[in-house]
């Protein structure tokens, strides 16, 4: 197991500089082989008129060819590569979607939050799990389940009214867009920090909270 995520996040794998090289029905497969997680097809972008346009075909879709394309798309999901693949078969151009809550909760704050709190945790414990950025400026870090419950509590202990800082958390019923979903005109999702054996458990939100929010209060 851990070779297969060794070689599936390595050069030219999924993450990083290898986001364009592998397409979204390999990487769903192999998000739910090889990390051990459900994953859903979304909506997909649609060249019209010259321009790119959302498949759900709302003009104002604030993310294009990037969010769930059913009411049901967390019955959808799945954590089985063979489904997976046979359902982006069937939509090869769709989004890979990652329901949150199940393997994982998520913590997103904006982009340059996120670096300055990365730049903390290269110095000194904890290490970062996966996180991905994506063209909406927002970095969203994967945490171990049941960070939307104890954020709030964790934000206050530390001395800030969670409804003050720009730091939103992501529990059941939630999803995040993985690479190599193309979001909009503007690019594409990619892994800042990538899926690997190493940071295969993931950290506790309790241990990502700190440097998060300290990063979120620097930037108000
Ligand atoms: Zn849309």
């Amino acid at each position: 197991m851990e070779e297969t995520i060794t070689a599936f996040t390595g050069a030219g794998a999924v993450a990083g500089r290898g986001d364009r090289g592998v397409r979204a029905p390999e990487a769903a497969a192999r998000y739910a082989e090889e990390c051990h997680w459900d994953v859903c097809p979304g909506t997909w972008l649609e060249m019209n008129g010259g321009a790119w346009h959302c498949s759900c075909g709302d003009p104002g879709c604030a993310a294009p060819g990037a969010h769930p394309a059913r009411a049901d798309w967390a019955a959808e999901a799945t954590g089985s590569a063979t489904v997976a693949r046979r359902m982006w078969r069937e939509r090869p151009e769709a989004s890979v979607l990652l329901p949150t809550g199940r393997s994982f909760d998520v913590i997103e704050v904006p982009e340059t939050a996120g670096f300055l709190a990365l730049a903390r945790m290269e110095r000194r414990e904890p290490a970062p799990g996966p996180v991905v950025s994506a063209p909406d400026r927002r970095m969203r870090f994967l945490v171990l389940p049941g960070a939307a419950a104890k954020v709030p509590d964790l934000v206050r202990g530390l001395g800030w009214a969670p409804a003050t800082l720009d730091l939103a958390v992501l529990g059941a019923g939630g999803y995040v867009a993985a690479p190599p979903t193309r979001w909009g005109a503007w690019g594409s999702v990619r892994w800042v920090c990538r899926p690997t054996a190493a940071n295969r458990w993931l950290p506790d939100a309790a241990e990502l909270i700190a440097p998060l929010a300290y990063a979120c209060a620097r930037e108000r």
